[in-house]
């Protein structure tokens, strides 16, 4: 296993014995509690083919609506629910109500692929594979339907992901690689890994309209992925000239608050219905 650990120090496998506070652990006790309550929201962001300006599929991302504290973005408690084993439980809810969500949208006519991020620790479940076939066949969405997101941190234990990952698309699912580039390693190892899709981090986004190495980097990318047959997407698009300077480079697929912010679901409806989808 790889020896580096995250950017606060604790290791994912072993979490260290540190004291603590007490604020945290009145966190811990009220996710728990929010995970049997269900007091979770699933939005949805949609990804655009910025080239015909059309939608082609939306990213699932949870928000916590506490009952007093209102909404709690993701990056305030995934983590706790990843050191913490939660989750395994969170995750599963979160397939099963975007893959739900997802089948009464293509009922309504509305065919578009949805993506869910997933966690490291839920690569290495036991039943991962199990449980997504599960939920596909209680929901009846079609796996083709379904993109999963992972991010370089799942291969701490190259080949155990590997095979995984090599599972999951034997049933038909896609792979996307999140917040790529961010990793130390990544085109050393790209061309081994069972990924349909590269998504570039927002990092290089932010700047693209006016810094060349930013583009060169978004260009490299695009040149690999088209070599290994992959698609790319960019996150965090917000202006006009990030969009233009993506196409300029050869992205055409990207998301963000330029197209639409994450919406709840009834907004997404909304959206749904005032976009042309082919
Ligand atoms: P991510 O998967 O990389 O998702 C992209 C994040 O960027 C989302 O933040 C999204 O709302 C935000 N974003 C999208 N467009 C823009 C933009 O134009 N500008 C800016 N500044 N931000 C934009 P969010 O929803 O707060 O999620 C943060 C992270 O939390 C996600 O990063 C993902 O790592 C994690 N996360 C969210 N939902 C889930 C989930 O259901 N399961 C797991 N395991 N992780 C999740
Ligand atoms: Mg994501
Ligand atoms: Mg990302
Ligand atoms: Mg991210």
């Amino acid at each position: 296993t790889v020896k580096s650990r995250g950017k606060n120090g604790y290791d994912f496998f072993d979490p260290t014995m540190e004291a603590k506070s007490l604020e945290r652990i009145l966190m811990e006790n009220e996710l728990r509690k929010a995970i049997e309550q269900e007091q979770f929201q699933i939005y949805y962001q949609p990804k655009i083919d910025i080239a015909t300006d059309t939608l082609t599929g939306m990213e699932a991302l949870v928000r916590w609506v506490h009952p007093e504290l209102g909404v709690i973005p993701p990056n305030r408690f995934i983590p706790i629910a990843e050191e913490t084993g939660m989750i395994i439980a969170l995750g599963e809810w979160i397939l099963r109500q975007a893959c739900r969500q997802n089948k009464i949208w293509h009922d309504q006519g509305y065919l578009l692929k949805v993506s869910v991020n997933l966690s490291a620790r839920q690569i290495y479940q036991k039943d991962l594979v199990e449980m997504i076939k599960q939920i596909l066949a209680e929901t009846e969405l079609a796996a083709e339907w379904l993109e999963l997101e992972i991010t370089e941190s799942i291969f701490v234990k190259m080949e155990e992901a590997t095979a995984v990952l090599q599972q999951i698309r034997d049933i038909g699912i896609h792979i996307s690689i999140d917040d790529f580039g961010t990793g130390y390693s990544s085109f050393s190892y790209i061309k081994s890994l069972p990924v349909d899709t590269i998504k570039i981090d927002a990092s290089f986004i932010r700047d693209i309209h006016h810094n060349q190495e930013s583009q060169a980097i978004v260009k490299a990318i695009v040149t690999i992925a088209q070599s290994l047959n992959m698609n790319v997407i960019a996150e965090g698009i917000e202006l006009n000239d990030q969009a233009a300077a993506l196409q300029q480079n050869g992205c055409d697929h990207g998301q963000g608050y330029l197209f639409s912010r994450p919406l709840a679901t009834d907004d997404f409806e909304r959206y749904l219905r005032k976009d042309q989808v082919s």
